[in-house]
């Protein structure tokens, strides 16, 4: 290891605290998809730091949106009207079913909004007292309590217990389970559409359209988690337009100012009556220099086409890893994934191979142990993506 990048990792060890592992690399520039290290040595990104800059690294026209709102204004609170709020709204209300939307700083936050509008809307609106909010095995909702609570993963929530009650949770894919798990307290069902953190699952479309069905049967609110999938990733500007559905919520982050810390909400009018002055809040959500970040990133997302291009590239890469899975037998176990949002099973030895791919120049997440996790900005070049094949050939040639 370098002195420059010791001098980062011992730094670390003295200031802050340690609730990260991180990966053997210190960062110092980024631009496009490539960043460089403290030493100069450049890589191929194909993470976009977990799917946050969607149009890669020091973007010039977010760059130059952001430094025009620089000089004009910041932050105020929401005590006050906001143009730069409405004219982001505007823009992604436009892309979805959806009515209204609500600001907030992270995917976490995005997901407790949910909740809390959920909840809200059946005691206030609907007059029932149902507060219970169902998820599926597999899923990942955030670090908060309530989002902890809702991820239901006990690795996770080790040592912070208790956890806010009113979460309940069923094997994805299994209609029967979660039909069964249904009760007069059942304020909503939450899902990704592909789960992301767990290990690029994408859940089957007939099991989607099924627990869009019992909601609507049971009258129940239907949400979905867009916080890693939406904004283009697979294909869709939203991941649930794959299939037609129309949940009554969502929430949105990640690449939603493409590296600035915002998230939102985006419900129907229906479901946003459960809100009124007052029921929720937060200091920072929607401020007016990270709305005009926003708003830059989601109009260049539409006015390029990158949910298209997403679907282009993915499937031309989904293709390439199964004939490279043809080549090679026995070496990976499975391809996975919608647009550029990809995982690669593995058999074995996945640390090897994702310490190779990282010492080679191509940074990747490796999940679960065996599972390559790709989440690429959506403006990478087909020649990035086609040496990333190679490179992982001639890796599990020799593994
Ligand atoms: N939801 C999903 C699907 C995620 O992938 C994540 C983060 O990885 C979150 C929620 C939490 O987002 P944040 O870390 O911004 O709170």
């Amino acid at each position: 290891m370098s002195q420059a990048f010791n001098a980062v990792k011992t730094g670390e060890e003295d200031l802050l605290c340690r609730s990260y592992s991180r990966y053997p690399l210190a960062i110092a520039r980024g631009k496009g998809a490539r960043l460089w290290d403290v030493d100069g040595k450049e890589y191929v990104d194909l993470l976009a730091g977990i799917a946050v800059v969607g149009l890669g690294h020091c973007n010039d026209e977010v760059c130059e949106a952001l430094e025009r709102q620089s000089r004009k204004l910041w932050h105020v609170s929401n005590l006050f009207y906001q143009q730069e709020q409405l004219d982001l709204a505007r823009l992604l209300l436009a892309t979805s079913h959806h009515g209204k939307a609500f600001f907030c700083n992270s995917g976490a936050e995005a997901n407790e909004a949910c909740i809390k509008l959920a909840r809200r809307y059946m005691r206030t609106i609907k007059q029932r007292d149902a507060y219970e909010i169902i998820t599926l095995e597999g899923c990942f909702h955030g670090r908060t309590l309530g989002a902890l609570a809702a991820t239901g993963r006990e690795s996770l929530s080790k040592g912070f217990t208790p956890l806010p009650e009113g979460f309940r949770q069923v094997p994805a894919g299994d209609l029967a389970a979660l039909r069964a798990a249904v009760t007069p307290a059942t304020a909503a069902v939450l899902v990704e559409v592909v789960q992301g953190e767990g290990g690029v699952v994408p859940l089957p479309a007939d099991y989607l359209h099924g627990v869009e069905a019992l909601c609507r049967e049971k009258d129940i609110i239907f949400l979905c988690d867009e916080v890693q999938a939406g904004l283009c990733r697979t294909g869709k500007f939203w991941a649930f337009q794959n299939y037609d559905l129309k949940p009554d919520a969502i929430s949105v982050a990640k690449s939603l100012a493409n590296g600035l810390p915002m998230g939102a909400m985006l419900a129907t009018d229906e479901l946003a009556r459960g809100f009124e002055a007052g029921s929720h809040a937060t200091t920072f959500g929607g401020g007016a220099l990270l709305s005009a970040a926003a708003a830059k990133t989601v109009e260049i997302m539409q006015r390029d086409h990158l949910a298209e291009r997403a679907a282009a590239l993915g499937a031309r890469l989904k293709e390439q890893l199964a004939a490279l899975q043809q080549r090679l037998p026995g070496k990976i176990r499975e391809v996975r994934g919608l647009g550029l949002m990809v995982g690669i099973e593995l058999t074995e030895q996945g640390p090897k191979v994702w310490e190779d791919l990282l010492h080679q120049g191509f940074i990747c997440n490796l999940s679960h142990g065996t599972t390559l996790r790709l989440l690429p900005p959506l403006t990478i070049e087909q020649a990035d993506l086609d040496d990333f094949v190679r490179l992982l050939e001639q890796i599990l040639q020799k593994a």
